[in-house]
């Protein structure tokens, strides 16, 4: 089977990253499957080099594009600095709806990490990419728009906010709650994992944090009832997903003391983003965190990292996150075996200790090679 994959090679290391992954990703398939599946890549144009083009960071071709796509990929883009531009990222997320932002996080042995069991980390977060603080709905304090919520709040709500206070609002829907919950539990179906969850601050925001909470294990007793449990311990059905919930700030501590009892976590926007990065940092840096962001119908792939300026077209970049989010591409294509070798093959390659300077500086006695170089050792290794 063909299937079609647009990609934006981005700013930046962008464009050296993709020269490096991409002939990884078609000989895994190729290895894999022997021919039987393949990709056809379609560029599209964002940042840069479609500024160059067309005049415009992101032309409307692209965004009609990705509108009808099921399959997509990126480099990073730069945020264009001044001229009020709003981050191409941010854009792309919210004209596309792209709701569920999706990390998965472990460990390859040889990589220095915190821990003193960092091979027991291996964990997929799916934050909510949509509303919550990223709606950023703000204001600065004594602006004329904070001046008048106060006031209506004091008047209306009898609720008393400081005259001078900066005030947010942060809006969270039983939809879009679910939505993301009901992503994280298939996954966790479909993978075979053993549990989903839920992290909040319900304890202190009842009606957004806790009603996160609430609707999560409302979901799974709708819409999973039969392949779901909320019994966890020994007596759970080691059959069925366990349902849990934990409050975030006792979950930064679990994840570190006992990150064996986690498999998937559904959160909301700011927990998951400050978790995805603590994670990341469990298990070496985020050098080689691969990433999704996903609507209903698109599943658009990228590393985590950025355009990093400082090294771009120096042959240093690592393009391990690019490759890595290439695998999960794989997986969700339906292709697991061609992630399967990709992950075996970055694997050895790191295990042999010959790693870009990023990672070579964590490691003692590793060999330096450069962006190209590293493709190309793990492609011999699949
Ligand atoms: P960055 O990730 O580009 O760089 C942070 C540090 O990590 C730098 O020291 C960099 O050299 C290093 N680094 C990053 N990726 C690396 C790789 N693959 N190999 C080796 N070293 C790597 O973050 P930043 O400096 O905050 O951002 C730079 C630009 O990237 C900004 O314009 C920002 O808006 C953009 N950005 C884009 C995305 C995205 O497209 N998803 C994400 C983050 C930042």
């Amino acid at each position: 089977m063909e299937k079609t994959v647009y990609f934006i090679e981005g700013d930046g290391i962008g464009p050296e990253v993709f020269l490096a992954a991409r002939p990884v990703l078609e000989k895994a398939l190729e290895k894999a499957y022997q021919g039987k599946h393949k990709l056809k890549w379609v560029e599209i144009l964002a940042g840069e080099k479609a500024y160059e083009q067309t005049g415009q960071y992101l032309p409307q071709s692209t965004l009609d594009t990705l509108a009808e796509a099921s399959l997509a990929i990126k480099g990073p883009l730069a945020t264009p600095v001044g001229g009020g531009f709003r981050s191409l990222n941010v854009t792309l997320r919210q004209t596309l709806d792209l709701y569920a932002c999706i990390r998965p996080v472990r460990y390859f042995q040889g990589i220095e990490s915190p821990l003193k069991r960092p091979d027991l980390v291996d964990m997929v977060v799916f934050r909510e990419n949509t509303e919550d603080v990223y709606a950023g709905i703000e204001w600065e304090a004594d602006s004329p728009e904070a001046v008048r919520l106060i006031s209506f709040l004091k008047e209306n709500l009898n609720v008393s906010v400081s005259d001078h206070a900066a005030v947010g609002l942060k809006p969270m829907t039983e939809t879009g709650c679910k939505r993301l919950v009901r992503k994280a539990v298939q996954y966790a179906i479909d993978q075979g994992r053993p549990s989903v969850t839920l992290v909040h601050k319900g304890n202190i925001m009842k009606y957004t944090e806790g009603a996160f909470r609430n609707w999560g294990y409302e979901l799974a007793r709708e819409e999973f009832s039969g392949l779901t449990t909320s019994r966890e311990g020994p007596d759970s059905d080691a059959q069925l997903v366990v349902i849990k919930d934990r409050i975030a700030d006792a979950m930064f501590q679990e994840v570190l003391l006992r990150p064996e009892e986690f498999s998937v976590i559904a959160t909301t926007n700011l927990n998951g983003d400050y978790l995805s990065d603590a994670l990341a940092a469990q298990v070496g840096g985020l050098g080689l965190a691969p990433g999704v962001n996903m609507s209903d119908r698109l599943a658009f792939f990228e590393p985590t990292h950025g355009t990093a300026p400082a090294i771009a077209g120096k042959d240093m970049a690592n393009p391990g996150s690019l490759i890595l989010s290439g695998a999960m591409l794989m997986e969700h294509a339906g292709w697991g075996e061609a992630a399967v070798l990709i992950h075996r093959a970055v694997e050895k390659v790191i295990g042999g200790k010959r790693v870009t300077v990023d990672l070579a500086s964590q490691m003692q006695g590793s060999t330096r090679v450069g962006c190209q170089e590293f493709g190309e050792l793990v492609g011999m290794n699949l």
